[in-house]
């Protein structure tokens, strides 16, 4: 798969760590929005598209973004639940590591450690064009 065109869209911001946003075209056929350009501590890194993960209030069904303390419609306390949740569960389901550490999930993402280094070289270099 070949990427055909990056449009990168610089935030004004320089103080925070999310540069620009990008937009990658593959095969002049297939676009992608809303890839970021992040400045880390080991320089610029390019982040696929996600979401937040939501989970339902047990109460009213609510979606709440994961790990909330209290639920945004009912006001239920959230915390316990989690961790009752979470020492019931243990042996039953294998907790997703993901999910774990973040609450993000990737809508779009390579599979290939190859092809994660073309977008994120097409889309930096990109990037340090429209910077200059
Ligand atoms: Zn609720």
């Amino acid at each position: 798969m070949e990427i055909t065109e990056v449009r990168i869209f610089k935030k004004e911001d320089d103080d925070k760590k999310l540069r620009a946003f990008a937009t990658v075209t593959f095969d002049h056929c297939f676009v992608v929005r809303d890839i970021k350009v992040i400045d880390g501590s080991k320089g610029c890194f390019v982040a696929m598209p996600s979401r937040r993960v939501k989970e339902p209030c047990p109460r009213c069904r609510y979606r709440n973004v994961i790990r909330s303390r209290y639920c945004n419609q009912c006001g239920a306390r959230l915390e316990e639940i989690h961790s009752q949740k979470e020492k019931a569960g243990k042996g039953n389901e294998t907790p997703d590591p993901r999910m774990r550490q973040n609450e993000h999930r990737d809508i779009a993402h390579p599979i290939t450690a190859e092809f994660r280094d073309a977008i994120q070289k097409a889309v930096l270099n990109a990037y340090e064009k429209e910077k200059a």
